[in-house]
């Protein structure tokens, strides 16, 4: 079989990795020059960085498999640590490493900052939402669902909302709360300890997945085509076409709003939420009291310590930070910062598309078309998720796994349900 995935970012080299390895002859198109897509390192004054900070959560079980897939080893590249919520208001929660979900009971009642009622309440709400299996009746916001909790505390602005943000990308006003429940059940709700854990990259996003697994498919035989932009798609009666190749089948594996062009029903038509990281550079000796940190003031939502200095503040889903330019949001997030010295130098990302508006009841494709050789892949498709880097891996591999299963037994063609 000869397969063509379109797109070199996370969903794309996973689709790409998983074709190969069972023997496909694949074909990678990427319109840039390097794989990774919004997960990629960048090079800027010099410095390799990334184009945005990202995190990564134990629970990324088949991010984890797929770099070790491709020789990258998570626990040399990645920094471990159980899962900490330090504030500087004073809300400090941490996870012991304790067996699951001992971990989790000792560290909400063992948080500072919270009353024993609330901490009671919310660990029987816990227990709730558990037993239901973090099924919820019908979607709304995350606001109404802690408003119907009676999660109205500390716990909700110190550790549900900032938590909200960060893992779906939109304020908890607008967020749904089925995604935020879907992201519990696999962190904070998991039997595996190690699914509570933040994983932090010690190095550039290029060295956890994109470069590794570019080295892994040239030499298993896969074509990568940089720089080429795919305009078009042919469907023929055994196969498609794409700049006058022949594939058996394809991968869409670009973000959504790409996605659309080349296959008009993948097209759905998101609102989109921004990130933006700005980086600071302070002497080498600078560091937080824990490598990620909350922080508290009017701009600040989190920062990551990346060693020697160098601190990432990451500010996730529309706000008021986005009409401050370049140098004055920097020097408000230093001004935030728990350092007592001014970055030397600084520099900020701005991705205006970062993730799609994971709102309640947002549409989300499935990867089989109405096409049996046309699969969509990416994270917009991995409807459990938000857009996550993990969502984006299942999705390819997924996409894959159809199309290795349709080939080999064609009665069982998979067209949407
Ligand atoms: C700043 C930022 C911070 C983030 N932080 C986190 C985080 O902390 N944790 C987390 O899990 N997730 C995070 N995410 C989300 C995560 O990066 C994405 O969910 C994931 O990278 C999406 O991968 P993808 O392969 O689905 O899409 P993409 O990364 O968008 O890949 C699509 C690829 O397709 C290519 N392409 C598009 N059109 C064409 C075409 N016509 N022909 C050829 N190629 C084409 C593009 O160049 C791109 O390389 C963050 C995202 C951003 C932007």
């Amino acid at each position: 079989m000869k397969v063509a995935v379109i797109g070199g970012g996370w969903a794309g080299i996973a689709a790409a990795v998983e074709l190969t390895a069972a023997g496909v002859d694949t074909t990678l198109y990427e319109a840039g020059r390097v794989l990774g897509g919004r997960a990629r390192a960048i090079n800027i004054d010099g410095r390799t960085l990334d184009n945005g900070q990202h995190i990564l959560l134990g629970a990324y079980r088949d991010t984890l498999a797929l770099m070790r897939q491709v020789g990258a080893d998570p626990e040399l590249l990645l920094e471990r640590h159980p899962l900490q919520v330090v504030d500087p208001a004073g809300f400090r929660l941490a996870l012991p490493k304790w067996p699951a979900p001992l971990n989790v009971a000792w560290g909400l009642l063992a948080a500072t900052g919270v009353g024993w009622r609330e901490k009671l309440a919310t660990a029987w709400w816990m227990q709730g939402i558990k037993a239901r299996r973090f099924r919820l009746d019908s979607d709304c916001t995350v606001a109404e669902w802690l408003d119907a909790a009676g999660q109205t505390g500390a716990l909700r602005r110190h550790l549900w909302e900032p938590l909200c943000l960060a893992a779906l990308n939109i304020p908890a006003e607008r967020a749904s709360a089925q995604v935020f429940a879907n992201v519990l059940r696999d962190s904070l709700g998991s039997a595996r300890r190690e699914d509570t854990d933040l994983l932090l990259p010690r190095v550039d996003l290029g060295r956890l997945l994109p470069e590794p697994a570019a080295r892994w498919l040239v030499a298993n035989g896969a074509t990568l085509r940089f720089g080429t932009r795919v305009e078009g798609i042919d469907v023929t009666a055994d196969g498609v076409a794409i700049a006058g190749e022949n594939h058996d089948a394809v991968v869409i594996a670009t973000a959504p709003q790409h996605a659309g062009k080349l296959w008009p029903e993948a097209g759905i038509a998101y609102d989109y939420e921004p990130i933006a990281t700005v980086y600071l550079q302070f002497r080498a000796k600078t560091r937080l009291p824990f490598p990620l940190f909350k922080q508290s003031g009017k701009y600040g939502q989190w920062v990551v310590d990346r060693g020697n200095g160098l601190l990432a503040c990451v500010l996730s889903g529309h706000g008021d930070w986005e009409t401050l330019d370049d140098n004055d949001l920097a020097a408000a997030l230093n001004d935030e910062l728990p350092v007592t010295e001014n970055a030397y130098w600084h520099k900020v990302i701005r991705e205006k598309r970062a993730t799609f508006s994971c709102r309640p009841g947002t549409p989300r494709p499935t990867c089989a078309t109405s096409h049996p050789r046309v699969m969509l892949a990416g994270d917009y498709t991995w409807a459990d998720y938000p857009a996550t880097l993990e969502g984006a891996i299942r999705s390819g591999l997924r996409a894959a796994n159809l199309l290795l299963r349709d080939s080999q037994n064609p009665a069982s063609s998979s067209r949407p349900a």
